[in-house]
């Protein structure tokens, strides 16, 4: 039996002239993606892209990695067979009978982009439901409210018949290197992977900053980071990752600035540094995990005096999302249970007891005037460590 993966990747973006780009890259992102995993062959026609799996007991794991390609709508297992009655209905008996049980509703629909095939899609549909129907005892014919559908479609090669209701969901979204290229901060907690898949899924590619105030932080809350970078890898298949020592800018802003300014000082050197290795990276934006009024350094006022330090856009997709609704989706992306992983991170070992929710922009800036921040600045820069991360596996 001949089984093949049908990848159908939706039509929004398949309108205009970009159709072509978007179906080389997303091509080339799933050969890369099963690169050590399978042998495969990929060929692309109609608006569908076709994977052979060489061997049949691969298809499962193909299967799960293309689950986290951007781009992929939807994941059909389909029966492969000759392009004539006889042998569609044979297929679908065999293909589908597992789901064809007695007292089940179903109904047969077909699809012939081949307009040569003598029976249209009608006929089709009522041949093989009627094949169907005498070949499993107790099956109910149910045309508008159907628990199973078996789905034949009749393309230029062969036909294809698969049960629809095992179609598997895929990401969504852009495939990555069709957006051009964003940096994310990237601490250790649930907000920010977040945030990085969310722009990931707009075919983006996302490279990494994270602000490391060793010894105040440890090794394990830098492997931690590192863990949650090869998560997102997972769906983006790369993540560099820049580590930027932080403890002298900190240690600096404890030693010489007002303590109710001291988050939003650091933040701000956060911002300056990201845009930087954001500039190095040929990147255009800058992501964060910020939402709103979720601690006093993300009110608006707060997001005012922080973003002002920057020229390039700030990407804070979560800004309108409830901690509830971001921990579903870190679920979602499996990264929860390494972002609640209890290693501390540099924004949580200085920490103010009172922190202006509502500063003004004039104030901070005179705070900050007592520091070195050029010298600071460039001290951190020379620090910084490049990591290549890899998908986690
Ligand atoms: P998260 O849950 O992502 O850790 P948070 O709740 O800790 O965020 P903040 O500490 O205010 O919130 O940080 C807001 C955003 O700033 C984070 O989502 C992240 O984008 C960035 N950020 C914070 N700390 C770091 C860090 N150590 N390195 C890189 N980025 C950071
Ligand atoms: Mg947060």
């Amino acid at each position: 039996m001949k089984e093949i993966l049908l990848i159908k990747y939706g039509e929004i973006i398949l309108k205009g002239g970009n159709r072509g780009k978007f179906e080389k890259i997303l091509i080339q992102n799933i050969a890369n993606s099963l690169k050590n995993v399978a042998e495969v062959r990929i060929t692309i026609a109609q608006a569908t892209i076709y994977i052979e799996v060489k061997e049949a007991d691969k298809l499962d794991i193909v299967c799960e990695r293309l689950q986290k390609i951007f781009g992929i709508v939807t994941i059909v297992r389909a029966r492969v067979c000759e392009k004539n009655l006889e042998a569609i209905e044979k297929a679908a008996y065999e293909y589908c009978r597992n789901d064809l049980q007695p007292g089940r509703k179903f109904k047969v629909e077909a699809k012939r982009s081949d307009k040569t095939f003598p029976l249209n899609s009608v006929q089709l549909g009522i041949e093989v439901g009627g094949y169907l129907h005498d070949a499993c005892p107790g099956l109910l014919v149910d045309v508008h409210n159907p628990e199973i559908t078996v789905q034949i479609e009749v393309r230029d090669d062969s036909a294809y018949v698969y049960c629809r209701e095992n179609r598997i969901h895929g990401q969504g979204g852009m495939p990555i290197g069709t957006g051009g290229r964003a940096t994310l901060l990237l601490s250790g907690g649930i907000d920010s992977p977040v945030a990085g898949h969310m722009i990931a899924k707009r075919g983006i590619e996302i490279n990494a900053v994270n602000f490391f105030s060793f010894p105040y932080t440890s090794e394990r809350a830098k492997e931690k980071v590192i863990e949650l970078a090869s998560i997102l890898a997972r769906y983006t298949s790369k993540v560099n990752l820049y580590i930027v020592p932080f403890t002298e800018i900190q240690l600096a802003i404890r030693d010489n600035c007002p303590e109710e300014h001291m988050t939003l000082i650091m933040r701000r050197f956060m911002m300056k540094l990201s845009e930087k290795i954001a500039l190095r990276t040929k990147s255009k934006a800058l992501i964060t995990g910020e939402s709103a009024g979720q601690v006093a350094s993300q009110t608006l006022a707060a997001l005012n005096v922080t973003n002002s330090v920057v020229n390039m856009p700030v990407l804070r997709p979560l800004i309108g999302m409830d901690k509830t609704e971001i921990i579903e989706r870190s679920q979602k992306i499996e990264a929860f249970e390494t972002s609640i992983l209890p290693y501390e991170d540099c924004c949580t070992v200085f920490t103010p007891r009172h922190p202006t929710t509502q500063p003004k922009l004039a104030i901070v800036e005179k705070s900050e005037s007592r520091l070195d921040t050029d010298r600071l600045i460039k001290n951190a820069m020379e620090g910084v460590e490049k990591i290549e991360v890899y998908p986690k596996l």
